[in-house]
């Protein structure tokens, strides 16, 4: 890591505002493929000063607070953080969100607030995530973080369906106001796709599970192995006593990809891939193994962010060859470059414009190769990009021995399909007022993936907390 001289704490702001900045510190790429840890080096209090120090402060509303969906005051953390304030810092963020030391690592930072920080114009970015993830991190060394007393104990029962970025913040909130909360997952183990999909070398399970310890200390009770629409609906929930629901169920069904052999040994989806990779046994879910050994040759097929976890994870497997195809052209791909970049530096490679169309067994049935099929670039689709098409006899055969498909995600319409009055669109999205998170029916809340599509932990974060609000205004409505 980058030692940065006490004396460029002591100099003049904007001398400073102008000295040469540095990347995110990682681990070289040679040594980081051997484990599966965290990527990113720990700052050092000096360095955690210097880079706040490079905040010119913005007059209000700063264009970071605003692109951040939690609005965090970021130019006051970085003040606090410059001045060596950091537990002051960390609860500052813990005031707009519910899990800063969790959005300081996974968020899009390049696309929000360090996209619009006007550094920018100048030299690089402040590197607000780092910070954030590193005064939350000193918090818990220096200071365990004390879950609150509830301010009015032995509220109404409320119950929330879902235990990922939005049914914890949601939860959390609710508890901290009073309520009696129980969260009920299909999984054996709270976190949603930030312990069950996020790889551990860009989110460490342990902030995860530490965070989720805190929300549960606070009085959150968390009921595991529970699908609510199969095990039991939204009406027996209500029937049970539980005077208001929050449903934060995610869009969990991955995009089957309909060609020859795509059910073979060796063919795995995205999120399986991850998990039975990624996740320590004692948390699979039941019925569930480790994979162990994936070969030498893996294919990813996709373009988004789970694609890029995966070539990482693959890499880590100790696969030699790791390639991703990808039907349109890098420009079109809708993942994040950041990972993309990592990916590459980890080993993996791309081929764009390369579409599989059947996955062919060996012997023994399982995976052997990959037929594809070279596309190219026709009129926009429906969703603006270029729409890709097969080039006449171009078909290769590329073998492998893992095949991971990574081609998006579909909601689950399980919760809609047996909770009569529940609104729905797009195969399975709950409607709901965007301001409130209130459903079509009474007493009924929503947020998250289950309502806009996959999107971010932030924003699920931002969706929970929003209709945590809203529970209190409509419980409190009918107390009176
Ligand atoms: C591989 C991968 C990597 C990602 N990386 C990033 C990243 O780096 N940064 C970022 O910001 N975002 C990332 N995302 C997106 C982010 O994880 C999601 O947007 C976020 O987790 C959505 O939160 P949620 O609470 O709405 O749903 P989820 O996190 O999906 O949680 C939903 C929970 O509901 C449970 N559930 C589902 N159906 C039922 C049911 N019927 N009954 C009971 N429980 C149910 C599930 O078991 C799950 O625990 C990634 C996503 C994936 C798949």
């Amino acid at each position: 890591m980058q030692a940065i001289p006490s004396e460029f704490l002591a100099i003049d702001r904007k001398q400073r505002a102008r000295l040469p900045s540095y990347h995110i510190p990682t681990r070289p790429p040679e040594e980081r493929v051997c484990d599966f840890n965290d990527i990113v080096l720990p700052l050092d209090e000096e360095t955690a000063r210097f880079e706040a120090s490079r905040c010119i402060h913005c007059p209000d509303p700063a264009p970071c607070v605003q692109a951040c969906p939690a609005h965090n005051d970021i130019p006051s953390a970085m003040w606090l953080i410059e001045e060596g304030k950091f537990l002051e810092a960390a609860q500052l963020y813990r005031q707009t969100s519910s899990l800063p030391e969790i959005c300081g690592r996974v968020c899009p930072h390049e696309k929000l607030c360090q996209n619009s920080c006007v550094q920018n114009h100048y030299d690089e970015p402040v590197l607000t995530g780092l910070l954030e993830a590193f005064v939350t991190d000193y918090e818990r060394r220096y200071r365990k973080i004390h879950p609150r007393e509830p301010r009015i104990p032995h509220r109404q029962p409320v119950a929330v369906v879902g235990a990922g970025p939005a049914g914890l913040a949601c939860a959390e909130q609710l508890s901290r106001l009073g309520y009696r909360v129980t969260i009920f997952d299909a999984k054996p183990r709270p976190g949603g796709l930030l312990l069950y999909g996020i790889p551990n070398f860009k989110l460490p399970k342990d902030v995860v599970l530490e965070r989720i310890d805190d929300i549960l200390a606070a009085g959150v009770k968390f009921v595991g192995n529970t699908f609510i629409g199969r095990d039991k609906t939204i009406d027996d929930l209500f029937a049970e006593g539980f005077e208001a629901v929050f449903i934060g169920v995610g869009t969990g069904i991955d995009a089957p990809m309909k060609v020859p052999g795509a059910d073979l040994p060796g063919v795995y989806q995205g999120t399986e891939f991850l998990i039975r990779t990624n996740v320590a046994e004692e948390f699979l879910p039941q019925g569930m193994e480790k994979i162990t050994g994936i070969g030498r040759r893996v294919v990813v097929i996709g373009g988004g962010d789970t694609a890029s976890d995966c070539l990482r994870t693959a890499v880590r497997m100790g696969a030699q060859h790791v390639t991703c195809l990808y039907r349109r052209t890098e420009k079109e791909m809708p993942g994040g470059k950041k990972d993309r970049e990592l990916a590459r530096q980890e080993g993996a490679t791309f081929q764009f414009l390369t579409q599989p169309v059947r996955f062919l067994p060996g012997e023994d049935g399982r995976l052997k190769a990959v037929e594809c099929v070279r596309m190219e670039l026709g009129e926009p689709d429906e969703s603006g990009r270029r729409r890709p098409i097969p080039i006449e006899g171009s078909n290769f055969i590329l073998e492998a021995d893992t095949a991971v498909l990574a081609i998006g995600y579909w909601p689950d319409p399980t919760i809609g399909e047996t909770t009569p009055d529940l609104e729905t669109r797009k195969w399975g999205l709950i409607v709901t007022d965007p301001e409130t998170g209130a459903t079509s029916r009474a007493g009924v809340f929503a947020g998250g993936d289950a309502v806009t599509g996959p999107d971010l932990v932030v924003t699920a974060m931002v969706a929970g907390r929003k209709a945590a609000q809203a529970i209190d205004a409509y419980l409190q409505a009918k107390t009176r």
